[in-house]
């Protein structure tokens, strides 16, 4: 009988665990369905639209009420929709205490993460730097999964540094120029599967007449904080023949912004910006081809009128520093979603005046001179 009892209990256990396989399935299933948004459109007026995935698929409504949205799917928070974008004039800032990083693609949770141990945010994702700047030195886009969170997150977060007095700068990097003009090669499949649902090639969820659209065309490709220039790739020394100020160079590639290459290519100081040795894809300070020195560096800079130059783009391991500190790379590998560190200056408890890197885990440590040769992917 003892052996019966045991019989009993193993096929109730078995029985157990094939029901609980029946009744989770559901939550299974919904875990691999695509959950994104919102995608937002201005309508004529006051008017906006909005689009969601949920369990894969599609929500609308069709208008807002005071431009409020209530989080459905994708990016969770409440958000209030402002006016259509002005581009900022000014390129020059000063800040009191300053920390930045680059080549987030799609990754939100770590881009938290980080800012959170460094209390650029707190634990309910707001700001938390008062009158501090953060600099986001482009490639938000592409590869991830997070990219649609991620613009939210900084759409709304440099409203609040800006009520703080600080200042959100968020760089256009070569990705979010070859998503806005429809080349859509390093798009996350996520992103496939919304524009089959919704209907919509993933640029058209980008044009000028969407709200996420339409800021990521007011943002500048230059900014210069304190005595440092900051620019998604680099800038090599021929920049200096184009006789642009930096203000003239963001209004240049505001302008341009969703020309194909065709046509960029007609246009010499275009096809510059848009070139090899451009801002958005120069990668001479870390390596051979087209490689810029220390004195030729140096020179660049007096005419800048700044110390250094910090770039995103090319991928190392670690935030570092180049040629005699002339150039910080900030592209720390947050694409591959396991780490990425932080670039701060003067917050509470720093040494005067020096850059640090902040990791993952709270530290903060020296920046090292690279020394080995670069990853080849941006
Ligand atoms: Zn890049």
């Amino acid at each position: 009988m003892k052996k019966k009892g045991w019989l009993v209990l193993a096929l109730a256990v078995q029985l157990g665990l094939g029901l609980s396989w029946l009744f989770d399935w559901p939550l299974q299933l919904k875990q691999t369905l695509v959950q994104d948004g919102p995608y937002v459109f201005f309508k004529h007026g006051q008017d906006i639209s909005a689009m969601w995935v949920c369990d894969g698929e599609k929500e609308q409504l069709q208008q807002a009420h005071n431009k409020m949205l209530a989080p459905r799917c994708g990016y969770d928070k409440p958000l209030q929709i402002g006016d259509r974008t002005e581009p900022l004039s000014q390129v020059k800032f000063t800040a009191p205490k300053l920390a930045a990083l680059s080549d987030i693609h799609g990754q939100f949770s770590l881009l938290q993460d980080l800012l959170r141990q460094h209390g650029i945010i707190d634990r309910e994702q707001n700001w938390a730097f008062g009158d501090g700047h953060l600099v986001i030195a482009g490639d938000v886009m592409d590869r991830g999964p997070g990219v649609t969170e991620i613009l939210w997150f900084l759409y709304q977060l440099e409203q609040q540094a800006k009520t703080a007095g600080g200042q959100l700068h968020v760089l256009l990097g070569n990705h979010e120029t070859m998503v806005l003009r429809g080349d859509l090669r390093y798009l996350h499949d996520k992103y496939r599967k919304v524009e089959q649902v919704l209907g919509s090639s993933y640029q058209h969820l980008y044009s000028a007449d969407t709200v996420l659209g339409d800021w990521l065309r007011s943002r500048p490709v230059l900014v210069q904080v304190n005595d440092s220039v900051f620019v998604h790739a680099g800038l090599h020394p021929d920049y200096l023949a184009l006789g642009l100020s930096m203000t003239e160079v963001n209004e240049h590639y505001r302008a341009s912004l969703g020309l194909d290459k065709a046509t960029v290519k007609q246009q010499p100081i275009l096809e510059f910006l848009y070139g090899s040795l451009g801002p958005i894809w120069y990668r001479g300070y870390f390596r051979d081809k087209a490689a810029v020195g220390q004195a030729e560096l140096g020179q660049l800079l007096q005419q800048l009128q700044a110390a250094r130059v910090i770039v995103g783009h090319t991928s190392m391991d670690a935030i570092y520093s180049h040629q005699g500190g002339q150039v910080i790379s900030l592209d720390s590998n947050i694409k591959k979603g396991a780490s990425g560190e932080l670039l701060l200056w003067q917050l509470p408890g720093m040494p005067d005046g020096e850059f640090m890197r902040g990791t993952l885990s709270g530290e903060r440590l020296p920046l090292e001179t690279y020394h080995k040769s670069a990853d080849e992917t941006d």
